[in-house]
């Protein structure tokens, strides 16, 4: 019987790996926050206005800056920049989205 309980956990193993993201959202390993704001916290500029944002994560958050030049700025201050970020996620969910 040792095969089937090992066939057993191995199922268990996966049936964890495949559970919704929302369920694992208190892991450690969950996926970062999304990024609340439609423009560069940094400069205040449209995400997409200059080409692609610059998409990275810190900590258990997705940034998204304008550019690249903006990493900088960013990481001199970055709980400036957390701030502001948790504000407008404070704001976005008690407002419905407009979009
Ligand atoms: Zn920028």
């Amino acid at each position: 019987m040792r095969t089937l309980k090992t066939l057993t956990v191995t199922i268990l193993a996966a049936a964890c790996l495949a559970l919704p993201a929302g369920w694992a959202a208190n892991k450690q390993t969950a996926k970062p926050k999304p990024y609340p704001l439609t423009t560069c916290v940094v400069s205040g500029q449209k995400l997409g206005g200059m080409g692609a944002p610059y998409v990275f994560t810190h900590g258990n958050r997705e940034i998204k800056l304008c550019c690249k030049g903006c990493l900088k700025a960013f990481q001199k201050d970055p709980a400036k920049y957390l701030k502001k970020i948790e504000e407008a996620e404070a704001q976005a969910q008690k407002a419905p989205k407009a979009k």
